[in-house]
């Protein structure tokens, strides 16, 4: 089909100094997880959306010296010729497409720890970003910078530029956002100084004016040069001749950079999860951007649709239509957009899983997208998969996630597929955790593989169908996947931090009971080990409807997990706008109906509470009967020609969305395949030769 001609916009082909974009789609710098010990792995991660139509595609943080060493969290570096070697895998891949590669060159000032290359961490003035989050803290106060420090720093971001240029990158960053050094400079907390580059806001500006135009310098007219920056904070405070110091930031360096790349200053609001912000929510604080600069702007806000995306650009607010999540739930969007199929977007759903594998440390994960990360890896493809060579008939029997993927990849595959489902609608757990607060937008994990599903002919969907062993023996298919969900116990916790005992009283309900429209009476106390979001969100939901709700943790905060989904500052927030009591560090030993008793984790104090109710958010197991079921029938299965019964998604393992989306990916990819044991390829550093190092010759 035709690209809707309201929306060729954002087709045109954009100038960013020397270079040019062929469209307005522009993948910002995110992070993949995926360092330069994985250069292949993120090399074809960034193609697939090249090959999908953004213009644009930027690497994660780049280091550009080890002084700047965020370890163990994963980053990207631009030291030597292997790195040079690594990033130039990655541009060959993106230009092979027609797209412009960027680099996010970056110092991380006073918030990294250096805890590989041990230097001291750099920053203004010696004050430290005291973080909350433990994967942040550290005990290492930064030194602060001296003109020679400040020289070496700009030295290694021109150096840094060089390499990147030799690497093929058409694009180059300023960094100065998100407590990182450049951030550092802009801000009167981090930045003390009383020489030139501390005071007055044209002197905070200088150093990323200097890193600017070191930049350019380097470069020549080979790249464009990009200043990333967050305007949060400096839009709070009121300049002397402009309604803010962001805008006269803007003023500052209006004429300076190819390109501004406008963003928030914390992680929570500058990726910030669906379920406390919709699309477009950092517009209020880089609306005045393009007023004060001639110079393109890109600025993202979770965009997945393209009318949005053509009022970004009509009123003025922004010139490239930014992605991180959006471009990684569906590397295909602008494609889909200019062939006119913009009802095959798979919308990112703010779920924030991605920035989580971030945090612990590992290559990007996504919900929507479970071929995120598994381009080379698996070989998997975001739009394509392989014919299957002898496509069977295969029964799945739960229609949740895991089910409604596994349904797709296999049709897809050319298979003949029956997906059943005993309830009325498809989408097993999300029927209920769509109505819960904030969480609407999850329910594109269903809209997308349904909408897809529904057009299939080699696919028949049977809601209302409860399947027990006999029916699946009647019905005959060559194969059968269960992906019958799992359930929430009403077990306790232990001191010694695992699940134990059950705690049976009429009066505890777990969120099964919620989800099927039973809600318990008086006060009732959710007592939450399980640690992401349902704990969080089913007390906003109870309090929601009047019922007085207190929350106890054993964690010592509420929703503990969430700290890697950016959600948790928004969780404590949201429980005490309702005015709900939170307890950490506290187990629940008992209930008899009119009191609960809780004990400190640590030190055993006990302590009751009046409550008539009580809401386990604990353990999950697998709905494993049918599978149980099936297991002791396998002579009747020979007989029907049954070859085969395999479990995914919560019945395999309970987990989150994303788990359950792979495991039915994974399985559809693999039916039909020779598993080896190795089920993936292993990534190489490359490393064409080891320099000699020299303690005394690096001293002279
Ligand atoms: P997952 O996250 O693994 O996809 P869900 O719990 O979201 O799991 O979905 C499981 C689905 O399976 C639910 O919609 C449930 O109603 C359905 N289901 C469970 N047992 C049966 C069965 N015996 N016959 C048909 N549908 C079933
Ligand atoms: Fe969007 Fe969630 Fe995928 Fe991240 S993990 S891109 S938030 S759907």
């Amino acid at each position: 089909m035709p690209c809707n001609p309201s929306y060729e916009i954002l087709f045109e082909p954009m100038r960013i100094g020397p270079v040019t974009a062929p469209n307005r789609f522009y993948q910002v710098p995110h992070a993949s997880g995926m360092t330069n010990a994985l250069p292949r792995v993120r090399a074809a991660f960034r193609e697939a959306k090249a090959e999908g139509g953004w213009g644009v595609i930027c690497t994660g943080a780049c280091s550009i010296d080890p002084s700047s060493d965020d370890s163990p969290l994963p980053f990207a570096t631009l030291w030597d010729d292997n790195d040079i070697r690594a990033h130039a895998l990655m541009t060959e891949a993106v230009h092979r497409h027609g797209s412009l590669a960027g680099v996010e060159l970056w110092h991380g000032g006073a918030s990294v720890m250096n805890r590989t290359s041990r230097l001291p961490p750099l920053s203004p003035s010696g004050i430290p970003w005291m973080a909350t989050h433990v994967g942040f803290m550290g005990n290492l106060r930064p030194k602060t910078m001296d003109k020679a420090d400040i020289r070496e720093v700009l030295r290694c971001q021109a150096e840094a530029a060089r390499k990147a240029r030799t690497a093929g990158f058409d694009v180059v960053y300023v960094y100065a956002g998100m407590g990182y050094l450049g951030y550092e400079f802009l801000l009167p907390e981090y930045n003390h100084r009383t020489d030139c580059y501390g005071g007055s806001i044209e002197n905070r500006v200088r150093f990323v004016r200097e890193m600017i135009e070191v930049t350019k310098d380097a470069v020549g007219q080979d790249c464009g040069v990009a200043l990333r920056v967050s305007l949060e904070e400096l839009r709070d405070r009121p300049g002397r001749n402009q309604p803010s110091e962001a805008h006269e930031l803007v003023e500052l360096l209006a004429d300076l950079p190819d390109l501004f790349d406008v963003k928030m200053d914390s992680s929570p609001t500058d990726c910030s999860a669906s379920r406390f912000s919709g699309e477009g929510s950092h517009e209020p604080v880089i609306d005045f951007v393009k007023s004060l600069t001639k110079k393109p702007v890109v600025g993202v806000g979770r965009f997945t649709s393209p009318d949005t995306m053509v009022l970004q650009i009509k009123r003025g607010v922004l010139d490239f239509i930014g992605g991180a999540r959006p471009s990684i739930a569906d590397p295909f969007l602008p494609a889909k957009i200019r062939e006119g199929r913009e009802a095959e977007i798979r919308e990112c759903i703010g779920c924030n899983i991605c920035i989580s594998s971030w945090h612990d440390g590992v290559p990007v994960r996504c919900t929507q997208n479970p071929t995120a990360g598994e381009e080379w890896r698996r070989g998997w493809h975001p739009e394509r998969t392989d014919r299957a060579d002898s496509p069977e008939r295969i029964l799945i029997v739960g229609g949740g996630p895991a089910g409604l993927e596994c349904a797709l990849t296999l049709g897809r595959r050319g298979h003949e597929v029956t997906l059943a489902d005993s309830s009325r609608s498809f989408g097993g757990r999300l029927a209920f955790e769509r109505t819960l607060p904030g969480l609407s937008a999850w329910n594109r994990v269903v809209d997308y593989r349904l909408g897809r599903l529904n057009e299939m002919g080699n696919v028949s969907l049977y809601p209302e169908s409860v399947l027990g062993a006999d029916e699946i023996i009647e019905l005959a298919p060559d194969r059968v996947v269960l992906a019958t969900g799992a359930r929430w116990t009403d077990m306790l916790y232990s001191s010694m931090e695992i699940p134990v005992g059950r705690l049976d009283h009429p009066g505890v309900f777990t969120p099964d009971d919620i989800a099927a429209g039973r809600l318990p009476q008086g006060p009732t106390l959710v007592f939450d080990f399980d640690n992401y979001y349902m704990g969080g969100v089913l007390t906003e939901h109870l309090a929601a409807q009047g019922i007085p709700v207190s929350y106890v943790t054993p964690a010592g905060q509420a929703s503990a997990w969430t700290i890697m989904t950016n959600e948790l500052p928004l969780v404590h927030r949201a429980l005490a706008r309702r005015k709900v009591p939170v307890t950490t560090l506290h187990l629940l030993k008992s209930f008899d109906g009119e009191t609960a008793t809780l004990a400190h984790l640590f030190t055993g104090e006990e302590v009751r509470v009046a409550c008539r109710s009580v809401l386990i958010v604990g353990l999950r197991l697998p709905r494993g009967e049918l599978f149980e079921a099936l297991t002791l029938r396998a002579d009747a299965l020979a007989a029907a020609g049954i070859r085969n019964v395999d479990r995914i998604g919560d019945t395999l393992a309970p987990g989150a969305l994303a788990h359950a989306v792979h495991s039915g990916h994974k399985l559809a990819q693999e039916i039909g395949t020779k598993i080896r044991w190795q089920p993936y390829r292993r990534d190489t550093p490359i490393v064409d030769a080891v320099a000699d190092f020299d303690m005394r010759t690096a001293a002279e």
